[in-house]
């Protein structure tokens, strides 16, 4: 079992959805959101294909393997690039460049930044990794290890996002 960030993201979301994920239970589609953001990358930066490399970065933290697929990595500079078509910053997506900070570490590559760019916002927030984070991230990959290990699925957690989560029919099926 690799964790990515998706599963991280999922983690912090609901252990449920992160075990479904994980165990390879999938109710996702090729969404327009999907394509909308492949899109984005190709509008938004076209220049980026010849100055930046796409790269996929794998990683072990105390035999858990992990993987990230980094979408612009300027090795100069040690800059990562993560482009984002929400209209609003989300902490899930500093975690996501958090990640991949640490995976980078892990590789050796101290020192590198991220950069959050929001095209819709005209905003780039610039992202580092501290201790602090290093600590969280070490303790949640542990956790998750954990989770999809568990031959039991977690409960639902009956919350607002349920509703738009692509799991609401296979979780509240005797609801419906
Ligand atoms: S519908 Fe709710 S409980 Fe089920 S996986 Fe999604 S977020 Fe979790």
């Amino acid at each position: 079992m690799t964790i990515n960030a998706t599963l991280i993201n999922l983690y912090n979301v609901c252990h449920r959805e992160c075990w479904l994920h994980a165990n390879g239970i999938r109710m996702e589609h090729t969404s327009d959101t999907v394509y909308d953001g492949k899109l984005l990358h190709e509008t938004s930066y076209p220049q980026r294909a010849a100055k930046h490399n796409e790269m996929e970065v794998s990683g072990n933290y105390q035999g858990i393997e992990l993987s990230g697929k980094i979408d612009f990595y300027d090795a100069i500079r040690k800059v990562i690039h993560e482009t984002k078509r929400s209209d609003k910053v989300e902490a899930a997506h500093e975690w996501q460049v958090k990640f991949y900070l640490w995976l980078l570490e892990l590789n050796g590559i101290e020192g590198a930044t991220a950069l959050l760019e929001y095209p819709k916002l005209r905003k780039t927030d610039e992202v580092v990794l501290c201790n602090t984070d290093r600590g969280f991230l070490q303790q949640t990959v542990q956790k998750i290890a954990e989770l999809v290990a568990s031959e039991t699925c977690p409960p639902r957690i009956n919350a607002k996002i349920c509703k738009s989560c692509s799991y609401y029919e296979l979780c509240y099926i005797d609801e419906l």
